[in-house]
């Protein structure tokens, strides 16, 4: 037992909010002094160029809320057990309290923590938060795992999903505060360079700017269901990049959700079922954590992917100079705002793995780099699904047509024209925004002639068909 006046040590990670915060509600409970603390450790200084500074923006929103309640954020740096041993040094603190992570490298460092503290007689708890669902408490009627979305999205339909609990309306502060790092020594932003001026005005980051924008998505909601897959229309709830750093919770989510689908709202169904999908990731990451580094279904390690990410075509992929508009469309909308439309993702994947014949590992890494809203889980499984190796991917060799999405997508070629400056006579401000994101050494410029396809769509698609039937021939003796 801790001290019955002794502070309680809140460690924050991806849970920046106050209200639907289980860890924090607890700690509210006790009455006891409440320390918020971020550690800027091995996992946090592993992250790539945009998720990093966009973790910086959302420390800086979240120690403004702390500092609105009475409180203060701590920031320090160093491996997670010696920062958190200092930090009860500091404070005479006998408790510390964490939400869950669920990769891997979490759970491997937070159960080292755990039982280190423990031994040194300091009470420890985790508690739930950042998924709906703890992912050991859904499971077929056998009791294994889903492998499939559809079984799983069935199975949670009736299940309670607790009801999210309002921010403090003031922590009690420690009777002396433990010293601190400044945010901006941090640096958060540094590998982002041009990128972070021009990534700016596209951000709104905070608790307060997420729930404005589940507000202003529930006003639409309605059209969602049939504007989803528009990648020239705002149909989607763009939340993606507060789910990630937890600046909402998704059970807040649901339950609105749920609310508006109570009085009849169209979209809310086919919404919540992405809200699933979510889930889905983080529990096959969980169930099987090869999926962040191995193809999940091993029958595809002999598919012959490349795997130099220095060929011409990869440089022109990563780049967003394919020569095929759609997926040079996606492609440069997250460079410039940090995030790409859903459909869009899934056609410049497949266009990497397929049509370009490479290793889905080589995309999910330059999207690591390059998504504000990055998810370990929702990134690996949604190359993986688009690639074949995932789970619940198509039982036949699907090869997005990037023509065919275009027709019926981005039927007026909006989307195109607001990422794509090349052959315009008056390009949009978006699609000229590119040009000041990128590094000047990849020297280009709108005024260049648009590419040729760097692997033209029928010629990529037979060669991809082939190597997948070639990979299927049995072995003869
Ligand atoms: C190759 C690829 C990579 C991806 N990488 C990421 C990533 O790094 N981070 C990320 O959050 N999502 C990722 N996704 C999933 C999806 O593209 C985004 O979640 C979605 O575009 C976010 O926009 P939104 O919030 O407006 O989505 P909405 O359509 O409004 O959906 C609501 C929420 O549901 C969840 N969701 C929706 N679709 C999916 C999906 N297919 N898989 C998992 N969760 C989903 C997200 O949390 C999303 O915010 C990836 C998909 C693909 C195909």
């Amino acid at each position: 037992m801790a001290p019955a006046h002794s502070a309680i040590i809140l460690w924050f990670r991806r849970d920046l909010r106050l209200s639907d915060h289980p860890a924090l509600s607890a700690a509210m409970r006790t009455g006891r002094p409440i320390v918020p603390v971020f550690i800027l450790d091995d996992a946090v200084q592993a992250l790539g160029a945009a998720p990093k500074w966009r973790l910086g923006l959302g420390l800086e929103a979240f120690a403004k809320g702390l500092s609105q309640i009475g409180s203060r954020l701590i920031l320090r740096q160093g491996a997670a057990l010696d920062v958190l041993e200092s930090l009860i040094r500091d404070t005479g603190a006998g408790t510390v309290f964490w939400s869950r992570g669920y990769e891997p490298v979490s759970i491997a460092r937070d159960t080292r923590i755990k039982s280190a503290l423990t031994g040194q007689g300091i009470e420890v708890r985790s508690f739930a938060g950042h998924l709906l669902f703890e992912p050991w408490t859904i499971a077929t009627k056998s009791g294994q795992p889903f492998r499939m979305f559809t079984p799983m999205w069935r199975a949670v339909q009736g299940r309670d999903v607790p009801t999210p609990e309002p921010g403090p309306a003031r922590l009690m502060a420690p009777e002396g505060w433990p010293g601190s790092d400044q945010l901006a020594d941090w640096q958060l932003g540094r590998d982002m360079r041009r990128g972070a001026r021009i990534a700016r005005p596209f951000i709104r980051p905070g608790e307060v700017a997420a729930r404005d924008q589940l507000d202003g998505f529930l006003h639409r909601i309605d059209q969602y269901a049939e504007q989803r897959d528009r990648v020239d229309k705002t149909g989607t709830s763009d939340l993606s990049e507060y789910l990630s750093l937890g600046e909402i919770g998704p059970r807040m989510i649901w339950h609105r959700v749920q609310n508006a689908a109570r009085t009849g709202a169209p979209g809310a169904d086919a919404y919540l079922r992405q809200l699933v999908w979510r889930e889905f990731a983080y529990h096959l990451m969980y169930h099987w954590p090869h999926l962040l580094t191995d193809n999940w279904k091993p029958e595809w390690d002999t598919f012959p992917w490349g795997t130099d990410p220095d060929t011409p075509e990869i440089r022109a992929w990563r780049q967003a100079r394919t020569g095929i508009p759609l997926v040079d469309a996606g492609l440069r909308q997250m460079y410039v705002t940090g995030r790409m439309h859903n459909r869009a993702r899934m056609i410049v994947a497949s266009y990497l793995t397929k049509h370009l014949m490479t290793h889905w590992k080589l995309g999910a890494d330059w999207f690591a780099d390059c998504l504000t809203d990055w998810d370990p889980a929702a990134n690996a499984m949604g190359w993986q699904w688009v690639a074949g190796s995932g789970p619940d991917a198509a039982p036949y060799f699907r090869i997005f047509n990037p023509q065919t999405q275009r027709v019926r997508f981005d039927p007026d070629e909006g989307y195109i024209r607001r990422w794509i400056a090349e052959g315009q006579a008056r390009p949009e401000a978006t699609a000229l925004a590119y040009f000041d994101a990128i590094p000047r050494s990849w020297g280009l410029s709108p005024d260049d002639p648009y590419p040729e396809p760097v692997v033209g769509l029928k010629q990529g698609r037979t060669r991809a068909l082939r190597a997948f039937e070639s990979r299927k021939k049995p072995v003869r003796n």
